[in-house]
C-alpha cells in the first residue's frame, strides 16, 4: 500500500449498476425526508458541488479518476473499498461478479492504492461462499465485507447462514468487516448490534472483524469495550460524519477514549464515501481530527493519528495467523 493515510471503508459504487426502480429492503414514509436527504441538505453548498461533481462524470473510470484525485487531497494514500453484493435484492441490475471484475480494473490501473474486499449476501448459501473464493483467488480481493445483516436479514451469530462464510474466511486467511450501525428511520437495525459478534469472536477467536461504523448510534459503547477487551475484533468511524458540534464531539470523543485504552490498537479511519461525501470531502472530515479537534477540546499525538489513519489496519489486514 502507498505511504500516507488509509480509509478502512469505502465504496466505489457507480450509480450506472442500480435497477432503474432498485428494490428497497426498506420501507420509507414518503412524507418525511429520509436519511440521504438530510445528508445531501445539511451542508447546501458542498452538496450542490458534489452534484455537478456526479453530473461531470460519464464513466466508471472517470468516477474512480475523481475519488483518486480526492484521496491526493486528503493525503490518502490507500483505501479499502467494500463491494456490496446487493443483486440478489434487486438493487443493482448488473451482476454482481461484473461489478467484482470492474472494480479489481481501477486496482489495476492505481497499483498500490486499494485492497478490495467483497461482501457476500449470505442467502446466496454454499454458492456465496464460491463466489468469495472466486473472487479471492481469481481477482485478488483480500477481505469479506461488507456484509449487511439491515439489508440480508440474517443474524451474524446464525451457525447455519453465515458460519461456512466465516470458515472460507478463515482458510482464505482474510478479515471480515460486517455493519454495527442503523439507517435511520428505514431498517430493522437489531441483527446489526455488535452483541451478535461476541459468538462469532468466540467461536473464530483468529479471525480479525471489524465492527463496521462503531456501533452507531445506539451501541458504540459496546463496539468501544469489544474493540477493547477483545483480540479480533476492531472498529471502524465510517458514518460518523455530522454536521452539528454535539455529534462531531461525541466522534473525537470516542476517538480520545479509544486512544486512552487498547483500543488505540484497533480504531480504523473510514469514510464510507461516498455516503457521506454530499456533507463533507474526505480532506475536510479529516481535518477535523487533525487540525480542529483542539476547538472542540481534543489533542492526538502524531503517533495516535499514525495508528488511526494507518498501522491498525495494517494490523487489520494482515494480523490473522496463517
Ligand atoms: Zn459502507
Amino acid at each position: 500500500m502507498r505511504p500516507g493515510r488509509i480509509d478502512a471503508h469505502m465504496h466505489l459504487e457507480w450509480a450506472g449498476w442500480r435497477a432503474a426502480k432498485p428494490v428497497r429492503p426498506q420501507r420509507t414514509r414518503k412524507s418525511r425526508p429520509g436519511w440521504l436527504e438530510s445528508v445531501a441538505t445539511a451542508r447546501p453548498e458542498r452538496a450542490a458541488e458534489y452534484r455537478r461533481l456526479v453530473s461531470s462524470l460519464k464513466s466508471y473510470d472517470e468516477y474512480a479518476d475523481a475519488f483518486v484525485r480526492e484521496m491526493d487531497e486528503a493525503g490518502i494514500g490507500a483505501a479499502c473499498v467494500h463491494a456490496m453484493d446487493r443483486e440478489l435484492e434487486g438493487y443493482y441490475r448488473v451482476p454482481y461478479w461484473d461489478i467484482l471484475q470492474q472494480i479489481a480494473k481501477v486496482r489495476d490501473r492505481y497499483p498500490d492504492r486499494f485492497v478490495l474486499f467483497c461482501g457476500i449476501d449470505p442467502r446466496r448459501g454454499a454458492r456465496g461462499v464460491e463466489l468469495l473464493e472466486r473472487a479471492v483467488k481469481e481477482l485478488g480481493y483480500r477481505g469479506m465485507g461488507e456484509m449487511l445483516p439491515h439489508y440480508h436479514l440474517f443474524s451474524p451469530d446464525d451457525a447455519r447462514v453465515v458460519y461456512p462464510l466465516y470458515r472460507k474466511c478463515m482458510e482464505l486467511n482474510i478479515p471480515v468487516s460486517t455493519n454495527t450501525s442503523s439507517i435511520p428511520g428505514a431498517a430493522i437495525a437489531k441483527v446489526c448490534d455488535p452483541m451478535l459478534l461476541e459468538a462469532v469472536n468466540f467461536d473464530f477467536p483468529d479471525l480479525n472483524i471489524c465492527l463496521s461504523s462503531a456501533g452507531l448510534p445506539y451501541w458504540f459503547e459496546t463496539a468501544l469495550m469489544f474493540a477493547t477487551q477483545k483480540p479480533g475484533l476492531y472498529i471502524d468511524t465510517a458514518d460518523w460524519q455530522a454536521v452539528d458540534e454535539y455529534n462531531i464531539r461525541l466522534y473525537l470523543q470516542l476517538l480520545r477514549r479509544a486512544m486512552d485504552s487498547a483500543c488505540r490498537y484497533k480504531i480504523m479511519y473510514g469514510s464510507d464515501n461516498p455516503v457521506y461525501r454530499a456533507m463533507y470531502n474526505q480532506k475536510e472530515w479529516i481535518d477535523i481530527v487533525v487540525n480542529d479537534a483542539p476547538k472542540y477540546g481534543f489533542q492526538f499525538t502524531s503517533e495516535e493519528l499514525d495508528l488511526y489513519f494507518r498501522r491498525n489496519f495494517e494490523d487489520f489486514l494482515n494480523g490473522v495467523p496463517a
